[in-house]
């Protein structure tokens, strides 16, 4: 069969090289043409490339069943897994360590050997249909055929974009985050899980995600309409900022670590569903399926779960030309639960953050009752499978009246040691007068 895989950012790769592995004659367009002689890549309309990234267990798991010679290229490259140890349960291994950049790399250099699989640099202009069939995609002008076409074409895409989502919002959340690489002989900064560090504060988030060879991003998230923190993506405001948090300012000690990059900031973080287009020979996978804000590092386990849902329907001998029906049922059932998820988390945190108090008339989001665990350890056993993504949020319902009971309580979390989001300012407009002062 012949396959045309639009776009090859992670997703369309590994459907790509999935694909040709097995022995179909497959094409994969990007724009991108890669990295270039000097091994440098822009990456131009993918902005977070450079961005903090956390990798679950599932994107591992894929791809070593899918696609191995791209796992072994990975950590080749020098991802970590991280292994932890379950009592009575012996290990298991809970993600990845590793830079997105690392990641990609790996995937695409490993697609390049692949036989039965071309990577082709060209601009998808559109589909190419007859009949209420796609039958191929026009690139740079030139139309191209298939039997089947795979749209990987991530979250800016504009192909095939002529419905709106079933599901969107904004997430209400910016992302403003630098990287950073330990000095010779340095240990990690504190961490309070494998990945790194998580902490709240009463208008703000600080992570810290340790990536492969002490490469770590610091990330602080912030209420988009919060203007205030908006000082925070200039660098020597950032470092000021890092420094007044106990949880950052360990890692950031220029004794201990140097910016490998300016601060970054994540762009507009949206969370979308769309449903399949229902058309005969076309299939969405990724990010143009799904996105979800990425605090809780979910997209690329999202994106390669849906690609080994594909995989295994095309392997039990669905119909290419009509796949994309069992697999949008497939999606709308284990894909579109993540995006509501995080509809609801989102707009209950920045309500929060803006001084909200916490409304017990409604049903309690999934980071609340999570949260309650603090009170009540019986939560745990249900907010489990939650984190893993082993069970769809409404696992946690119920424990939903545990957590009630704990709010009924009077009970609030606490937060993390560290300035509150009004000193946190105060500290913010000092570094930016001292930086537009200096200027
Ligand atoms: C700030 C940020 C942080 C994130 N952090 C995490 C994290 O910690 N963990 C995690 O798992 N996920 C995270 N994600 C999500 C993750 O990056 C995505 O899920 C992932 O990139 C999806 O891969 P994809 O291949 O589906 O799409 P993409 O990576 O967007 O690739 C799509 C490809 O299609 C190409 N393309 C698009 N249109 C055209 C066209 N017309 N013609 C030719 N080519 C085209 C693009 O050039 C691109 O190469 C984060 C996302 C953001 C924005």
């Amino acid at each position: 069969m012949k396959v045309l895989v639009l776009g090859s950012g992670p997703t369309g790769m590994l459907v790509g090289a999935a694909l040709a592995e097995r022995g179909h004659d497959v094409t994969s367009v990007d724009r991108d043409p890669g990295p270039s002689a000097d091994g440098t890549w822009r990456r131009r309309g993918v902005m977070q490339f450079e961005h903090a990234h956390g990798f679950r267990p599932q994107v591992a798991d894929v791809l070593q069943r899918r696609w191995a010679a791209a796992y072994d290229a990975w950590t080749g490259a020098g991802a970590e897994p991280m292994v932890v140890e379950v009592p009575g349960a012996g290990t298991r291994t809970i993600g990845n360590r590793s830079r997105r950049s690392v990641l990609e790399r790996a995937l695409r250099s490993t697609a390049s050997d692949t036989p039965g699989l071309t990577l082709r640099t060209g601009h998808v202009d559109g589909l190419l249909a007859d009949g209420g069939r796609v039958t191929g995609a026009v690139v740079d002008k030139v139309p191209l055929t298939a039997d089947l076409v795979v749209d990987a074409s991530g979250r800016s895409s504009r192909i095939d974009r002529t419905t709106d989502p079933e599901l969107e919002g904004l997430c209400g959340l910016t992302y403003v985050d630098r990287t950073y690489q330990l000095l010779p002989g340095a240990e990690p900064g504190p961490m309070d899980n494998p990945l790194g560090s998580f902490n709240s504060y009463d208008g703000y988030q600080v992570l810290v995600f340790l990536h492969e060879a002490g490469h770590f991003s610091v990330l602080f998230v912030c209420p988009t309409a919060d203007d205030a923190l908006k000082p925070l993506r200039l660098d020597a405001v950032f470092d000021q900022a890092c420094r007044a948090v106990p949880a950052l300012a360990v890692w950031t000690d220029p004794d201990r670590a140097r910016p490998t990059s300016p601060v970054m900031v994540g762009g507009a973080l949206r969370n979308v569903y769309r449903s399949q287009r229902r058309l005969a020979g076309l299939v969405s996978v990724g990010d143009a399926v799904a996105t979800t804000t990425p605090t809780r590092g979910r997209g690329v386990a999202m994106a390669f779960s849906q690609v080994d849902a594909l995989l295994e329907l095309m392997d039990d001998g669905a119909d290419p030309g009509s796949l994309v029906h069992p697999f949008g049922a497939w999606c709308d059932e284990f894909v579109r639960p993540w995006v509501e998820d995080h509809i609801a988390i989102d707009t209950d945190a920045v309500a929060r953050w803006q001084g909200a108090a916490l409304d017990l008339t409604g049903p309690l989001t999934t980071e609340r009752i999570c949260e309650a665990a603090q009170a009540d350890p019986r939560i745990n056993e249900y907010a489990e499978p939650y984190w893993a993504m082993t069970a769809l949020p409404t696992c946690l319902q119920p424990a939903e009246p545990l957590a009630r009971a704990v709010y009924e309580s009077g009970w609030r979390p606490s937060y993390a040691p560290g300035p509150s989001r009004d000193q946190l300012v105060t500290v913010i407009h000092g570094a930016a007068s001292t930086a537009d002062g200096g200027a």
